[in-house]
Parts: C-alpha cells; sequence; structure tokens
C-alpha cells in the first residue's frame, strides 16, 4: 500500500514530517508521496528521516492555480500536483515558489486587516507562528476557532474566508497553464488533483478542460482520491486512457485539520493503492 497525497505542517496539515513518517511506517507504507501546498519544506525535512526508516519518500508539490473559465467572473481554483520521480525539481522552479509564497504572504496580510475592520483580533504574526513556513487560510480558520469567532474549521470558511465570504482577498496566483508549464520544464509529471472538485456533476465540462490541460503538458489525473466516489473513480479511469494519462492517488491526508481521512487508507477505508501505480510512474519518467 502506498499514499502519494499527503501534507505536513509546512502547508495545511497538523503532522510534523517526522510525526507523518512515523505514522507511514506504522502502518507499513510502501511508498509516502509528500505534496504540500506551493513549498518543498515539509519534503526536504522528510529526506533524512525517511532515509533511516527505510521509507521509500516521493517528492511532489500541490500547486493553487486559476483557471479563467469565464472572464465575467472570478478564476476557478484548480490544484496540480506535481511529481519529480528520477531527479529533483529544477533550482529555478525553487526560486519561483519563493516568489508564490511572497504573494501569499502579502494576500495574508491583507486578509488579517480585513478580518480586524470586521472587529476581529488577529493578527498576521499570530496566523504566522500557526504556519510554519507557509501560513495560509486554513490557519485563520484555526484562529478564528481558537478566539472562539466561530465554532467549527468550516464555519471559519464559510462566513469569512471562503471565495464568496466577507472577509475573502483575492490573490495572485499562477494560471493552470503557468503551473504545469513549470512543473514540468523542472523535470515533473504534471497530474491534476481531486478532478471531482472542479466541475461536480457536470463531467462534459472536465472532460473538455482536461483536454486543454493535456495540450499545457498535463500528463496525469488523480484518479484515487478520499473525496471520490466509486463512480468518479471509473470516469476518471475513462479519462485517463481516453487523453493517455497516468494515474496518480493519494488520500490528501492533512492530520487533524481532516480528521476523517485516514493515511493511506482515505475515509472509512475507501482508498487502497499498490505499488505498482507508482512503479508504473516511475517507468514513465524513465522513457520521458
Ligand atoms: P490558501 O492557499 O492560503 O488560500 O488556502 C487554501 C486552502 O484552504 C485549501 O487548500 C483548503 O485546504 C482550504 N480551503 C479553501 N477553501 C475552502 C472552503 N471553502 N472550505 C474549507 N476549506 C477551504
Ligand atoms: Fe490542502
Ligand atoms: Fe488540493
Ligand atoms: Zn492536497
Amino acid at each position: 500500500m502506498i499514499d502519494l497525497h499527503t501534507h505536513t505542517y509546512e502547508s495545511d496539515g497538523t503532522s510534523s514530517p517526522q510525526e507523518l513518517i512515523e505514522a507511514a511506517v506504522a502502518i507499513r507504507l510502501e511508498a509516502l508521496g509528500i505534496c504540500d501546498h506551493d513549498t518543498f519544506a515539509g519534503y526536504d525535512a522528510a529526506v533524512p528521516l525517511a532515509a533511516s526508516a527505510g521509507l521509500e519518500l516521493v517528492c511532489g508539490i500541490e500547486l493553487s492555480t486559476k483557471l479563467n473559465v469565464d472572464p465575467q467572473r472570478k478564476g476557478r481554483s484548480v490544484h496540480i500536483l506535481g511529481y519529480f520521480l528520477d531527479a529533483p525539481p529544477a533550482r529555478e522552479f525553487r526560486y519561483w515558489l519563493a516568489r508564490l509564497q511572497r504573494s501569499r504572504r502579502d494576500r495574508n496580510r491583507r486578509l488579517a486587516l480585513r478580518l480586524q475592520a470586521l472587529g476581529m483580533d488577529v493578527t498576521l504574526a499570530e496566523v504566522e507562528r500557526l504556519g510554519h513556513s507557509l501560513a495560509g487560510r486554513p490557519h485563520f480558520a484555526r484562529l478564528l476557532l481558537d478566539k472562539g469567532y466561530v465554532e467549527t474549521l468550516q464555519e471559519a470558511f464559510d462566513r469569512y474566508l471562503a471565495e464568496d465570504a466577507e472577509a475573502y482577498v483575492e490573490r495572485e496566483e499562477p494560471s493552470v497553464a503557468e503551473g504545469i508549464g513549470r512543473i514540468v520544464k523542472a523535470g515533473g509529471l504534471a497530474s491534476l488533483a481531486h478532478p471531482v472538485r472542479l466541475f461536480p456533476g457536470d463531467p462534459q465540462a472536465l472532460d473538455k478542460v482536461v483536454a486543454g490541460q493535456c495540450d499545457m503538458g498535463l500528463r496525469g489525473i488523480e484518479v484515487y482520491h478520499s473525496d471520490h466516489s466509486p463512480r468518479d473513480v471509473e470516469f476518471y479511469l475513462t479519462l485517463a486512457r481516453r487523453y493517455g494519462l497516468a494515474i496518480t492517488g493519494g488520500t490528501d491526508f492533512h492530520g487533524a485539520n481532516k480528521p476523517a481521512i485516514r493515511l493511506g487508507t482515505g475515509i472509512g477505508g475507501n482508498i487502497r493503492i499498490e505499488r505498482e501505480l507508482l512503479d508504473n510512474l516511475r517507468a514513465l519518467a524513465i522513457r520521458r
């Protein structure tokens, strides 16, 4: 059993790299992929720890990008996974990530001001203390919960942080094309994360968008994910065949931030990914 999509506390998970590796060893995962949002900090810290634990570690990233389907409306958020299977990501890519992090920090500053304007006692410094290398909206949600402004993390998003909520502020985000292009140029395999979030209930729209992303360099699709029903999985397998995409998968483990999702096995045991899936990805990476 493997899990190729997990988060550490360096993005919006709650486990340290050490805790994540211990948990992976405890359930006898054969390989663990760390795909933090827009940072390799968790993966980098995990490399020596995984080596001494004898755990196979896969270098990944999850980029937040914007899809502009309708220029009249705000861009839809699309997550693109990047897997670096045969060589570490190019240095240039890390510089680019550092730029993204600055844009997130700038957004965080404006978001804190916005919450203050709404009468809440929330400072950037407090949020950043919760966020390790990369504070984001989930850390704002945690702070709002800790301070009693909301009763659940989800309420924090619904009332204040979600794209249609009161305190939302835009952030500079790369386009899908740029995200995919940067991963490919850095030597990675780009895969569409949790396609179920893209156009729920509209398979034709998803099909069209996937076709477009293939032209941008997309080479994989996350068929297995905690949020996918068996029917979803069937449909994404069809898309993978139709567009010649590699199959990727993982639980999207976030620790206590998404407590229903268990490392390796997903929600209520709805996931089991065999090692063979990673072997197939590696074979593709070598042939590239
Ligand atoms: P950021 O990249 O800092 O804007 O934070 C994005 C993260 O916030 C996502 O990866 C999710 O974990 C979380 N998130 C975004 N929108 C929502 C929402 N409507 N409900 C719950 N969590 C959300
Ligand atoms: Fe996340
Ligand atoms: Fe995601
Ligand atoms: Zn994720």
